[in-house]
């Protein structure tokens, strides 16, 4: 881990008008650890791993406090829970319908879009909050999206569903490492 990092994210949560508490350090530790998109439920677990005595509700409180400090947001990378990621370093997200990679992009790609939906339909864009769903180059050429991984008929947020998305995920990762052939199960 970068240790520089931390520190300038503090220095930071400290500019925006916040104070340093053991939760709000562990939590960007865990973050910065972690070094990428990780679900509430999980970094509570891996906050609680260090600090056993810091509470689950007081994870959740501190993780919408750090939102409101601009230190941590929220996106939603597809059916399952939101994940929470730094602001350190600015990005949007682009996740392949098939094999669930998450390719992070810098934010100025969309600025050509977001101006013509200004101009066109006084519409402003921000891309951050969701995920643009695609394929990634390696997945271009694949077959049809899975059944299930295209409409949004499920819902957020519940566990078995949660499960049955996160199979299916793991079954097109190993498809396109050659584990499985595709179509058989
Ligand atoms: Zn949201
Ligand atoms: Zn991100
Ligand atoms: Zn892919």
């Amino acid at each position: 881990m970068d240790p520089g990092r931390l520190d300038r994210i503090l220095d930071r949560l400290r500019e925006n008008g916040g104070r340093i508490t053991t939760a709000r350090r562990a939590l960007v530790t865990a973050l910065v650890e972690a070094q990428g998109h990780v679900t509430a439920d999980d970094l509570a677990e891996l906050v609680q791993r260090s600090h056993p005595d810091v509470h689950r509700s007081t994870i959740y409180r501190t993780l919408d406090a750090l939102e409101d400090l601009d230190v941590v947001d929220h996106v939603h990378l597809g059916h399952g829970r939101a994940v929470y990621h730094l602001l350190d370093d600015p990005h949007q997200h682009l996740v392949c319908e098939v094999c669930g990679a998450v390719i992070e992009v810098p934010d100025h790609l969309f600025a050509p879009l977001a101006a013509r939906l200004a101009e066109g339909y006084g519409f402003t864009l921000r891309p951050n909050h969701f995920a643009v769903l695609g394929r990634c180059a390696s997945c271009a050429g694949a077959g049809p999206v899975p059944a299930g991984r295209r409409s949004s008929r499920r819902s957020e947020g519940d566990d078995g569903e949660r499960a049955v998305e996160e199979e299916k995920a793991r079954d097109a990762v190993e498809q396109r490492l050659g584990g499985r052939p595709p179509g058989r199960r």
